[in-house]
């Protein structure tokens, strides 16, 4: 029988001969590329550098992955082979793709991922609630263990990728695919590994600003946070063999349950020959730390399905506060107003609610604890749209008074009931907010009158709360607040946080910053003070710059957080938009990250996040949130929001009218957001100057930026 290392070496080379094969119809000039990313063919382009965008060029990166191949130091080599086998298979795939820009259109595979589907998988790897992903290999026994094996990684909130015949399995068994669902389906054979290898090597790029061509850093990155395991089913053939080669080079241990005495690797190489395990000890090889706390409800609770969508065919009730009185309220308690666990319905319960129906609901959770504080309460209001979405069968949109909910038929068919809604909320506040809430009562109404009634008294809520983040100010606030939450991904980067200018994630405002530090004083936020003004209309405190400094490990220096052009503040790579510098007008264009338009610049939202993220300072372009968009601090330094002359029409309809109303206050300008181009106007920057003259943009009156 053959060695571990003979079968590594013979699936390379048959790679390789795949390789040659595939490329041998074409033309050096024959240009190759996949749509939607900017780092070429990824694997290619993160171990080596190489940009690949001929036929041409691509023959050339063939001699370095033949050079790979060699077997004079057996350990080592398979170890170079494997990595080289993903990106002769990636060499496979990109062949597909010449004359073709879609191959796998009309079928269940989605082939490469674009770079933003790769940032909408780092983000929650960031954070945490994507703590891992698995790839599936082969063919699973049957149907029903295919779904079965993936709903276990999705109860662990693990993100799972299918390569062969389990995609065809899972799609029969039901299983949802697509990026929403967390499932996805790459392609029918072994070179479609490529395309995850490519994910993972992306993130170390994007998120970890590591240089293309460093291949020992990328492999270092992958290793050390890049939390993935491939589980390949038998029969396991030479090509797979090589490929597991290079994921185990990568940190990514391999579970199979093809028994071979011949090749056991302890921690790397695992035989589980019994499937059902698969989860537990991928997850435990890889060391992956689960956080989703368990709650007793008859649905599944996990993070996978927080993008499930559940349509009106499929729905048991809907609660709609565009028609009917609803709303969820988060309030502070005397002690002994709270019994502790307590969950009450009052009005019908799903029992008495006939299928189809919609109904009022509101929901009261209040809370107290001697360290609670009334600045908590919005901050754990915002998190019952994830905890909510969270529970297989629900869907969840909005806030406060503008909230939807749907239950669906099958989540009310297993026994789910309104009182489980309380049970989540429950137990969510309890284990992330613990260390401030004592006890947690959850009351949901659902009784018409009442709802009405109570929907004004949550109103008044909302409106002194809005009154308290409006007098916030960076002048009158004592602190601000840094957070390190990306470090994981990107290691050098810092946000800092002030009430007029959130995270560029979107997520941490400064009353979130002020909560996560006073939840946790070692946690990822931390305190920063102001003291030692150095400039005040750029925003550079000495106090600022000192804390910078320590929490990136001395990569940054200064940081001023007004200025785009002087010491712009660094970016992770899960910003919500970034702006960059439109030199015809002397303006900014704002891009958001569900765009997929051109933009005046000649880049699209991908393009320009290449040049931006990975914890690096680059002027004239600036990751950021959407909603500092409409702060009075924004490029406050470089001439405010009287820059802007272009953002995608979505992203004028969500900061519109706040936008509207600070352009008002600053400059006495009414409805400033029509004087921004968009789509509809034009991508064209010369077009866009003339039409900004039509409109007397305020841009055309200011300084030039460079
Ligand atoms: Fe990451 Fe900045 Fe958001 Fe913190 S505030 S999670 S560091 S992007
Ligand atoms: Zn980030």
């Amino acid at each position: 029988m053959a060695t571990l290392f003979e079968r590594v070496f013979k699936g390379s080379d048959e790679m390789l001969a795949e390789a040659e094969k595939a490329l041998a119809g074409f033309n050096d000039s024959d240009p190759v590329s996949y749509p939607d990313t900017a780092y070429y063919l990824g694997c290619l382009y993160a171990f080596t550098g190489s940009k690949n965008q001929t036929v041409g060029e691509l023959r050339k990166s063939m001699e370095w992955i033949r050079s790979q191949m060699t077997r004079e130091k057996r350990t080592q080599d398979i170890f170079t082979s494997g990595i080289a086998t993903a990106c002769a298979a990636e060499v496979i795939e990109v062949c597909k793709y010449i004359n073709n820009p879609q191959p796998y259109e009309g079928t269940l595979f989605l082939g490469n991922m674009s770079d933003a589907d790769v940032r909408e998988l780092g983000v929650p790897l960031v954070t945490g609630d994507i703590p891992g992903f698995v790839l599936f290999i082969g063919s699973a026994p049957s149907d029903e263990k295919a779904a079965e094996l993936i709903r276990s990684y999705q109860r662990k909130s693990i993100y799972v990728f299918l390569v062969g015949g389990i995609v065809e399995q899972a799609d029969r068994a039901g299983i949802a695919l697509g990026h929403k669902n967390r499932v996805f389906p790459v392609g029918p054979t072994i070179t479609a590994a490529a395309h995850v290898v490519s994910v993972a090597v992306r993130v170390a790029l994007i998120f970890g600003n590591v240089t293309p061509g460093d291949y020992e850093k990328v492999r270092e990155y992958t290793f050390d946070r890049v939390n993935a395991v491939v589980n390949a089913f038998e029969p396991v053939d030479d090509l797979t063999v090589a490929c597991g080669a290079g994921a185990i080079s990568l940190g990514f241990p391999v579970v199979t349950n093809d028994d071979n005495d011949m090749w056991r690797v302890p921690k790397s190489l695992i035989v589980q020959p019994d499937i059902d395990k698969f989860a537990d000890t991928s997850v435990e090889a890889r060391g992956i730390k689960l956080i989703m706390s368990a709650v007793d409800i008859p649905v599944a609770f996990a993070t996978a399905f927080e993008g499930e969508i559940i349509r009106k065919g499929d729905m048991y009730l809907e609660a709609d506060g565009s028609r009917k009185d609803c709303f969820e309220l988060v309030r502070t308690a005397d002690f002994d107003q709270i019994e502790d666990g307590r969950i009450t319905v009052i009005g019908p319960e799903v029992d008495d609610i006939p299928e189809g129906t919609k109904i009022n609901l509101g929901t009261v959770v209040e809370v107290c604890g001697k360290k609670m504080q009334p600045d908590f309460e919005p901050v754990f209001e915002r998190k019952f749209h994830q905890w909510l979405n969270c529970i297989e069968g629900c869907m969840h949109t909005g806030q406060r008074d503008m909230i939807r909910l749907r239950l669906s038929k099958n989540c009310v068919a297993s026994g789910f009931k309104l009182k489980h809604l309380g049970d989540v909320l429950y137990n969510q506040i309890k284990s992330d907010y613990g260390s401030v809430v004592d006890k947690c009562q959850v009351t949901i109404y659902t009784e018409p009158e009442k709802v009405t009634e109570l929907r004004k008294t949550a109103n008044e809520f909302y409106d002194k709360r809005d009154a308290r983040l409006e007098s916030l100010s960076d002048e009158s606030a004592e602190q601000f607040y840094a957070c390190i939450m990306c470090q994981s991904f990107s290691p050098s980067h810092v946000c800092i946080v002030t009430p007029e200018r959130l995270g560029l994630c979107g997520a941490v405002s400064w009353l979130d910053a002020k909560a996560t530090y006073e939840l946790n004083e070692n946690g990822p936020c931390r305190i920063v003070g102001k003291g030692g003004l150095i400039d005040e209309r750029v925003g550079k405190w000495q106090d600022v710059n000192d804390i910078v400094r320590q929490l990136s490990n001395g990569a940054l220096e200064n940081v001023s957080l007004y200025s785009i052009m002087e010491d712009p503040m660094t970016s992770c790579g899960c910003f919500e938009c970034i702006c960059g510098i439109e030199p015809f007008s002397n303006g900014v264009v704002i891009v958001n990250r569900e765009c997929v338009e051109m933009t005046p610049l000649g880049m699209t939202f991908s393009e320009m996040a290449s040049m931006t993220g990975g914890g690096v300072q680059t002027p004239g372009f600036m990751g950021h949130g959407k909603h500092f968009i409409a702060s009075k601090k924004f490029m406050a330094a470089d001439g405010g929001i009287a820059r802007i002359v272009w953002m995608p029409k979505a992203l004028k309809d969500t900061v519109g009218e706040k936008l509207n109303k600070t352009a008002k206050e600053l400059y006495g300008i009414d409805n400033f957001v029509e004087m921004i181009g968009d789509e509809t106007v034009t991508d064209d920057p010369s077009v866009l100057l003339e039409w900004l003259g039509e409109k007397g943009h305020p841009v055309l009156e200011l300084e030039p930026l460079m």
